[in-house]
């Protein structure tokens, strides 16, 4: 799967690039990610990405035209130095803003948040654009004509779109064929099952006085199963009702 991600930041995604399974995914060709610079589409000395809002108010907003060049030459496997300041792409260009474009997604708050079926959906995608953003957000015609989905990773406010990016990365990477060294892990955890994951553990059995239930030393499958599943509906009904009522988007 290839994944674009357009950021201010571009040097901050160099340390999980190089760690984990991402790195691995990365070297094993399952992942490939590409950083771009937005500030490689401006046009003014100053690099300058963003402006003042019309209408006023505080802070300044992210400019719809530095980001729909930066998104279309992206898209299009255009160079920066061809297309920064551009009005619109070169006529043979696939990809347009307003028109046909892989999927992109814009990380704000306001979006749609991130489920697991959600990241499921998106690691089908041949092909994802992450569009970060910083300031007070980015100027609304990039959400209208760039974007293809608005995904929120929680309700609360960070200073950029970066960690909601890796966070996109992350959980979709992990889907992908190969990446996870046990096949079956991905099927068998947290939110895929529509239940939140039974406890796990692992040696030492004896631990400063907490056992290790005894059922999973038993050595019967069929008890093991049993229990796990009580676990996990036990631990869903406590702590996340909400995906009991199906709220969580399973499909
Ligand atoms: N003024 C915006 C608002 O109230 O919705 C918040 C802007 S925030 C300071 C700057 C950027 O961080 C956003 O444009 C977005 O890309 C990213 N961001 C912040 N919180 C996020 C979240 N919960 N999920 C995804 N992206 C987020």
């Amino acid at each position: 799967m290839r994944i674009d991600v357009l950021t201010i930041f571009p040097d901050w995604f160099d340390g999980p690039l190089r760690t984990s399974l991402l790195a691995r995914a990365v070297e094993q060709h399952a992942l490939d990610l590409r950083v771009h610079d937005l500030r490689d589409w401006t046009t003014d000395r100053h690099r300058s990405v963003d402006a003042a809002p019309y209408g006023g108010g505080a802070g300044m907003v992210m400019r719809a035209d530095v980001w729909l060049a930066a998104c279309e030459a992206v898209w299009n496997d255009l160079r920066p130095q061809d297309t920064a300041g551009a009005q619109h792409p070169p006529p043979e260009a696939r990809y347009r803003a307003g028109g046909e474009r892989p999927r992109t997604v814009l990380l704000t708050p306001r979006g749609r948040p991130l489920t697991q079926a959600l990241a499921g959906e998106l690691a089908a995608e041949p092909r994802l654009t992450l569009l970060c953003g910083r300031y007070e957000g980015i100027d609304e015609r990039v959400h209208q004509l760039a974007a293809t989905d608005e995904i929120s990773i929680g309700d609360y406010v960070l200073m950029g779109g970066e960690v909601a990016a890796a966070v996109v990365i992350e959980a979709v990477t992990r889907l992908l064929p190969g990446v996870v060294g046990n096949e079956e892990s991905p099927t068998d955890e947290s939110f895929t099952s529509g239940l939140l994951e039974y406890p796990q553990y692992t040696r030492p059995a004896q631990l400063r006085g907490h056992a290790v239930p005894e059922v999973l030393t038993s050595g019967d499958h069929g008890a093991v199963e049993r229990w796990r599943r009580e676990q996990a509906e036990e631990l869903t009904r406590r702590r996340r009702p909400d995906l009991l009522d199906g709220d969580e988007g399973h499909g």
